[in-house]
């Protein structure tokens, strides 16, 4: 296998696919090159549009005599004028269209698929529409699936995409993407899925892509089949889908529309361009395109519709790296009411469980709201959980401060000392929902910004999360805060406690970073501080005087040090906070080496990528700290790629 993800933001990835023909950055849209007649030249696709990786069909190809006798002769790279990584398709969606068996062998057009010398050859599969019965559409899966087998068997050195089929049918596609999953496939295409797009069904877009994304092993690139339009692309590019194919871009052109980021224009309706692409920059208004010359119009236009495809690309591969894809689905969502549907249909307990275990613990952004799903981000969902299953109270007695600007600690420091000598616990009214002040710091809380007024779904959210969280206290015992009490008190209670605070900080912060009973390992004994000369916010915290954990800066969240992740390992029984390896791989890492994914053996499934992990041999001793790339659960599940970054290795301590 030959695909390793380099970032991520949500259920998404920055990817980097290898093929006998170069390297390609995913998600990435790889255009479809008609071999009949390209509407845009081949070559102008890398150089005008940054195409890295282009489509074509191994059917049509194989119909023509003239053009099949070339691809048997030359390769089918010469044959379309393309030197970069190509794959083909098998001629399913031509029996679909005109709804007749294609008159080769499934068989046969994956040997031809070989010969020609294609990078991603595609099994012959059978279109599952959504109109199929579940019967129906099992039948088909199982004929599918023998396809796939008998393929699998010929690949040889070909790369080989076998399609997850199933229709609208959630079990079925799981059944499916099951099967496909465990056969020795490079590429997993997600199929059948075009009509739902030319019907803008996306709510059952995305069951389809998640049902499919569920089963798959994570460490194999997939394929949304068919998905041409960049309307779908943020959304499925956050449930994890890496690669897309448009032939809209010509079909459209041919038929005069404009594809643009948030929907389709015809030409023929609109006055103005209203795009800043160099092709719509050539004409003065939309009247002086339409009076061009019909090829020279439909060239326009289509070279129109990749710039906006891979303009949107780019924009979503930025967006991972921010950690701001959420983001850009839900702006898009605002500006087509169909995904607004598809987000809704991401709320359910098992779709934002699923998403949670993929979903970083921080972004090199804040969190920034944009309507009413925000507060549905399975990140937000994270913190709700974790504040009521992992924080633990100090009292019975809550006392509920009023939100003031952040960070918020800040905002109460002439009371802090004050609060810790009530022995009560304080928390914060946030518009996340109520928040123990000792946390404010912790991604997303701090790092967020909210309109003064929050949407009624937002209001519900937060009413739901915050009659969980008020269950660790006795109803009548959560109290408004009177300042002015704790403002008399101030004077003379003064610096008496500096640490108490960030004490309480650092063991809250462990057991909802690793669960019970972390802190209670990791910070036994005399926890003492380094502080910041400049700001004098806590650096690096010691333990009986070892160095064990220091605060992020960016997202408020503990860093291990080696002696950390050994007092956890102590503390914790086996696997948590930990990514166990064999101890060749073990000793790589002993000495400074990454984790491989392809060694490890067993790791936390609480892990997400941004926790650091104690990385331990086959004796649980611990060999280094790893800040993970992979959510612990996915890491067996890649061949290629860096599981978790070396930040601290055994050797030198
Ligand atoms: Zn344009």
């Amino acid at each position: 296998l030959s695909f390793e993800v380099k970032d991520r933001a949500a259920a998404g990835r920055i990817g980097r696919l290898e093929t006998r023909h170069g390297t390609v950055t995913t998600p990435t849209l790889l255009p479809v090159i008609n071999p009949n007649l390209p509407t845009v030249p081949p070559a102008d696709m890398k150089r005008l549009f940054g195409a890295e990786m282009v489509i074509t069909n191994s059917y049509i190809l194989r119909k023509s005599d003239a053009l099949r006798e070339r691809a048997l002769r030359e390769g089918v790279h010469k044959t379309i004028g393309w030197d970069g990584p190509v794959m083909t398709d098998s001629g399913t969606f031509q029996s679909y269209f005109y709804k007749k068996p294609i008159e080769v062998s499934p068989l046969e057009i994956v040997e031809f698929q070989k010969k020609i010398g294609v990078d991603v050859g595609t099994i012959l599969d059978v279109f599952t529409t959504p109109e199929k019965t579940r019967e129906e559409a099992v039948a088909e899966l199982d004929e599918t699936m023998r396809r796939a087998k008998e393929a699998v068997a010929a690949k040889n050195g070909m790369m080989l995409a076998a399609t997850v089929q199933g229709g609208v049918h959630v079990d079925v596609r799981e059944q499916a993407a099951r099967a496909i999953g465990a056969l020795d496939v490079d590429v997993v295409p997600i199929g059948g899925v075009v009509p739902l797009m030319e019907q803008a069904r996306y709510a059952d877009l995305a069951r389809v892509i998640l049902a499919s994304k569920r089963h798959l092993p994570s460490g194999k690139p997939v394929h949304l089949f068919g998905a041409g339009h960049p309307l779908v692309f943020p959304l499925a590019a956050a449930l994890g889908c890496d690669l897309f194919d448009s032939a809209s871009y010509a079909k459209f052109a041919k038929d005069g529309r404009m594809i643009l980021p948030n929907g389709t224009r015809s030409l023929d309706e609109v006055e103005e361009l209203g795009c800043i692409c160099p092709e719509c920059d050539r004409w003065k208004n939309a009247a002086e395109l339409r009076r061009a010359a019909p090829a020279e119009r439909e060239s326009a236009l289509a070279r129109h519709n990749l710039h906006v495809s891979f303009g949107e690309i780019r924009r979503i591969r930025q967006a991972i790296r921010d950690g701001a894809l959420w983001e850009l689905v839900e702006e898009r969502a605002a500006q087509n009411p169909a995904l607004l549907d598809a987000l809704v249909a991401l709320r359910g307990e098992n779709e934002v469980t699923w998403l949670e275990r993929l979903e970083p613990t921080s972004g090199a952004r804040a969190f920034q709201y944009r309507g009413a799903h925000s507060m549905h981000r399975p990140g937000i969902r994270r913190l709700h959980n974790r504040l009521v299953e992992r924080w633990r109270p100090r009292s019975k007695t809550c006392i509920v401060l009023p939100e003031r600007p952040k960070p918020y600690a800040e905002g109460y420091a002439a009371y802090l000392d004050a609060f810790m000598r009530t022995g009560h616990d304080f928390v914060v009214d946030t518009p996340m929902g109520p928040i123990p002040l000792e946390l404010e710091r912790l991604y997303p809380v701090a790092q967020s910004v909210f309109p003064e007024t929050l949407d009624a779904d937002a209001r519900l959210v937060r009413e739901a999360y915050s009659a969980r969280f008020f269950h660790h206290f006795d109803g009548c015992d959560v109290l408004p805060a009177d300042l002015a009490e704790y403002e008399a008190l101030a004077p003379e209670l003064c610096s008496l406690t500096p640490d108490a605070f960030e004490q309480r900080r650092m063991a809250s912060l462990a057991d909802y970073q690793y669960g019970p009973g972390a802190a209670a390992g990791l910070l036994a004994g005399q926890v003492t501080f380094k502080r910041s000369p400049g700001t004098g916010g806590v650096r690096n915290v010691f333990a009986d005087g070892v160095h064990v954990a220091s605060l992020r800066a960016r997202d408020g969240l503990l860093s291990l040090r080696i002696e950390g992740a050994r007092r956890l390992v102590a503390a914790l029984p086996s696997p948590r906070a930990r990514i166990r390896l064999d101890d060749e791989p073990a000793s790589f890492v002993r000495d400074g080496k990454n984790v491989m994914a392809k060694f490890v053996v067993a790791a936390d499934s609480q892990l997400r990528p941004g926790d650091d992990a104690a990385v331990v041999d086959s004796k649980d001793a611990v060999v280094g700290v790893g800040r993970c790339q992979l959510s612990g659960w996915e890491m067996p599940q890649f061949q290629r790629g860096i599981g978790a970054k070396n930040t601290e290795h055994a050797k030198d301590d």
